[in-house]
């Protein structure tokens, strides 16, 4: 079952594959952007697990009896969301907050099963293309979360149980990922390349994948 602590599990999984790929993702973004990608996300992400060690402190949660806690994975989300929005900067700390903000507003109940999954990822991707009114194929995180989202949907229609639908989501957000490095950037700074963006891989389409990757892993 995909609870609160599933949800807390997958943003310190996050952090850490953020951590472990931070000059990976910002020598993407020196590729085609400024640079700071990596930073961006390394500081954001540091921030959400301070924010949960305080709230794992205050609440004294090593004690707590299992199932005891009244905390939703809606909770855990929105403190990702508005931590994300006051510490990333750039384009991606709104995109980002944003996308976690739609998703928390979808996941209130303590449990989610394979279609609650499926409304999470859509909400926040919808909450991506509201704020940053990219479309699918401009070389942007929208085409990562998009692949995502309609792998998330066939699996979980075909019966898969959600273990399976994240495994679909991030494997379709990775595969989505290498797919931006041919593409065209026509939204955010890598846009200012023209041509020149052609042949390198997006650097938010990589860390959504990431992010995806982690929740999966967090829920094996
Ligand atoms: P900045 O470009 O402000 O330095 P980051 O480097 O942290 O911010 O993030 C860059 C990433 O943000 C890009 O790789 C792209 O995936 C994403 N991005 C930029 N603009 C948009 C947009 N309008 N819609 C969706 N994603 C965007
Ligand atoms: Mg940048
Ligand atoms: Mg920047």
């Amino acid at each position: 079952t995909l609870d609160a602590d599933w949800a807390e599990r997958w943003v310190r999984r996050a952090a850490e594959a953020v951590e472990a790929a931070k000059d990976e993702l910002t020598e993407l973004d020196r590729q085609i952007g400024d640079g700071d990608h990596g930073e961006n996300m390394h500081r954001g992400f540091q921030a959400v697990v301070a924010r949960l060690d305080a709230a794992a402190a205050d609440t004294g949660s090593d004690t707590a009896a299992p199932g005891g806690s009244a905390r939703e994975v809606g909770d855990v989300l929105k403190t990702v969301a508005t931590t994300l929005m006051s510490t990333v900067g750039g384009a991606s700390g709104p995109l980002y907050g944003t996308a976690f903000l739609r998703a928390s507003k979808v996941s209130g109940r303590p449990l989610l099963d394979p279609s609650s999954i499926v409304a999470l990822l859509e909400a926040a991707l919808e909450g991506i293309t509201t704020r940053g009114k990219a479309t699918v194929g401009e070389k942007t995180m929208v085409d990562a979360w998009s692949a995502a989202v309609d792998a998330a949907e066939r699996t979980a229609r075909d019966g898969g149980d959600e273990v399976a639908v994240l495994r679909a989501a991030a494997e379709a957000a990775d595969k989505a990922a290498f797919g931006t490095i041919p593409l065209l950037a026509t939204k955010g700074r890598a846009s200012y390349l023209g041509e020149r963006s052609r042949g390198h891989e997006d650097p938010g389409a990589r860390s959504t994948a990431l992010l995806l990757g982690a929740a999966m892993a967090a829920a094996l």
